[in-house]
């Protein structure tokens, strides 16, 4: 059983006046004149980031993924929680952590409000609150016809993570691990493409499985050209055409957006964003004009699969 299958059989979205429940980057509920958007992640030493990680890295990441989700809704992060498991007392690694979180909040006009502080093994838990003042982007609103594109350079948080993994201190010229390290939330884009984007998500778990979310909830197939797919210079330099194919196709971590918009769109205001496929009648995602030593079947990670 994989966790969405988990989700679906144990918690399903019970009654209630929730404009948007379970199944989506971020849940959606009314406040007055803009609804509240809310998500929650939790990230796990060893799971989500490497044992004895820059706690810099684990502050900053921990509130980022969540903005990333406020990002995929097209909403205005305003308020966070945080909710701190920790095995001991640790001054160096608290100073470093809470300095970077609470950078990243600042930057974004995010107030700490509350949380919860408790020993155990090292998990970190942020929720985050902002307002839905654009209309929300969901995953079920792509059409066949509709353009797919892609902000940022995929792949390069899983070139930076496998990086790390081999050289547990890459130094802060290594554009690769810093995108894993320091990934930045597409908040100012995810609210200027709300409106336009038929659809969107966050690519958390590698752009095919993310794709996937938005084909299958919105009931169309997807094509990726992978000969569009904006490979970074770095990426090419590490690991070459055909594993730099598979790690933008494959590799979580980048928290950059992916999203879907009427195929009339135009994506040139946007200097961030490449077209990089169109949805189709059918089902899943498909991959065209791989490089040849490419595999293109793996479908993102998955905690229970
Ligand atoms: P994301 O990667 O955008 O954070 P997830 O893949 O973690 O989203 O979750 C998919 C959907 O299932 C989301 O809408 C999330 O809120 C919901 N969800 C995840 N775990 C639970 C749970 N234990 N109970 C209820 N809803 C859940
Ligand atoms: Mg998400």
């Amino acid at each position: 059983m994989n966790e969405f299958e988990l989700i679906a059989q144990y918690f399903k979205s019970g009654d209630g006046d929730a404009l948007l429940g379970i199944g989506d980057d971020a849940a959606i509920i009314p406040a007055g004149e803009a609804p509240l958007t809310i998500a929650v992640d939790t990230l796990v030493d060893g799971r989500h980031f490497p044992h004895g990680s820059d706690p810099a890295s684990i502050g900053h990441r921990a509130l980022a993924v969540n903005l990333s989700d406020l990002a995929a809704m097209g909403a205005t992060p305003r308020y966070c929680t945080l909710a701190l498991t920790l095995p001991e007392f640790d001054a160096d690694w608290l100073s470093g952590f809470s300095k970077a979180m609470l950078a990243l909040a600042a930057r974004y006009q995010v107030q700490l409000i509350g949380g919860d502080t408790t020993r155990g093994p090292l998990t970190v838990t942020v929720q985050v609150i902002g307002c839905q003042q654009q209309p929300a982007m969901r995953r079920s609103g792509a059409r066949p016809g509709d353009l797919i594109a892609v902000s940022g350079h995929p792949g390069d948080a899983a070139a930076g993570l496998r990086r790390l993994l081999q050289d547990e201190r890459p130094d802060t010229t290594d554009v690769l691990a810093q995108r894993f390290l320091f990934p930045e939330p597409r908040v100012a884009l995810g609210q200027q493409m709300a409106g336009q984007a038929s659809a969107a998500i966050d690519i958390s778990d590698g752009l095919l499985a993310d794709l996937g979310h938005i084909a299958a909830q919105s009931r169309c197939g997807a094509v990726i050209d992978a000969t569009r797919l904006p490979l970074s210079p770095a990426l090419l330099a590490a690991h070459g055409r055909a594993e730099a194919e598979m790690l933008a196709l494959s590799g979580g971590d980048d928290y950059e957006l992916c999203f879907t918009l009427p195929a009339d769109g135009d994506v040139s205001q946007w200097p961030l964003v490449t077209v990089i496929g169109h949805c189709e009648q059918g089902d899943g995602v498909r991959v065209i004009n791989a490089h040849p030593d490419t595999q293109t079947e793996y479908q993102g990670y998955q905690h229970f699969g």
